[in-house]
């Protein structure tokens, strides 16, 4: 039975990557400061013996140092997320995406133990390369967009875990998350997948920024949960960056016409420009594929879930949510 740390826990994918470790019999532990994450991401384990929970901020060192040593591996999920809050608050991107993968590897390294870094597809940048593969050059815009402070921060802490591989020997792998998508994931901070249901569902209408012709790759949770198990399993996985995602793309304006013609035919979508959406001169990607030969040699990894079928969870996961009745009105 092995006991991990995941930093980030109660967030979308760590509350997904805990549920599975509790399931396997492992001891989690998590440390999430509920900037953004949520204590109910975690009701379905909440009572298990197995889970214990924190919250509080990486910050508090000796505590942090606490939960590293009574752990055997740490998943270091916790950083700020979605472009949208990245735009509207970068000193917290910055800070909170360095000084905690700082913290973690700092106190990892002090007891050898092993650590994921939860990186993302966005270090590529504006790299326009089908299928972007982990050692092409990153290509980011100018330090005035706040958008590339993410990108910057991440590459900072993969630099950080690299060094550490190297320097130290700490074994330190590096997943870059392409969009995940999955039940829990908030539409508030941005993330596109969400918003659309919700908004197709609420009677639309849906919101396609820009011309809608940018394309992503979609992976759900459920398949990029068990890479990162196997990821931390893995020995050879040490000192190296591997793509974790989905290679189906498709694009915004496709996937709005999905969501509708699965939610309702009838209901507007509507394009709105990216000055709006985000800021002036906010500049998006147009094309994002990962490259997966890397991680399929490594551990087999293949995503299992087509869009369709991410759609259809999502959406009825979606619907039963907005069934159940608020747990203050059950109560009357
Ligand atoms: N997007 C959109 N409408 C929304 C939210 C996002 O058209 O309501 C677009 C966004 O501009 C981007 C794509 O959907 O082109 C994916 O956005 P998301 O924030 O989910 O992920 P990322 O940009 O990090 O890939």
């Amino acid at each position: 039975m092995a006991k991990h740390l995941i930093t980030g826990g109660a967030g979308f994918i760590g509350s997904h990557l805990a549920e599975a470790l509790v399931a396997c019999g492992d001891e989690v532990q998590i440390l999430d400061d509920l900037s953004t994450g949520q204590i109910a991401n975690l009701d379905r384990i909440r009572d298990n013996p197995r889970l214990t929970v924190t919250v509080d901020t990486f910050a508090n060192e000796p505590l942090l140092a606490e939960l590293i040593d009574r752990c055997d591996a740490v998943f270091h999920l916790a950083a700020t997320v979605g472009v949208m809050l990245i735009v509207q608050d970068p000193i917290r991107t910055i800070e909170t995406n360095i000084r905690g993968t700082e913290l973690v590897l700092k106190h990892a390294s002090k007891k050898k133990k092993k650590v994921l870094i939860a990186s993302t597809s966005e270090v590529y940048g504006k790299g326009a390369k089908i299928p972007l593969s982990e050692d092409d050059d990153m290509l980011l815009g100018p330090t005035a967009k706040a958008r590339w402070s993410y990108a910057c921060s991440k590459a900072v802490d993969e630099f950080l875990g690299l060094a550490y591989w190297k320097e130290k020997g700490l074994p330190v792998v590096i997943a870059r998350l392409f969009n995940t998508v999955g039940p829990r994931q908030v539409g508030q901070y941005g993330m596109v997948m969400p918003r659309f249901v919700q908004q197709a569902l609420a009677g639309g209408p849906i919101t396609v920024y820009g011309d809608g012709r940018q394309s992503r790759c979609f992976a759900y949770v459920g398949d990029v949960v068990p890479a990162l198990m196997r990821l931390m399993e893995t020995a050879e996985a040490a000192g190296q960056v591997y793509n974790v995602g989905s290679d189906q793309e498709v694009t915004i304006a496709q996937l709005a016409e999905k969501v509708r013609a699965k939610v309702n035919p009838d209901i507007p979508i509507v394009n709105i420009p990216y000055d709006k959406a985000y800021e002036e001169g906010f500049e998006d990607l147009k094309r994002r594929v990962p490259d997966l030969a890397r991680i399929k040699r490594a551990i087999g990894y293949a995503p299992r879930h087509s869009l369709d079928e991410i759609l259809d969870i999502l959406i009825a996961d979606h619907r039963a949510k907005a069934a159940k009745p608020h747990p203050k009105k059950a109560a009357v």
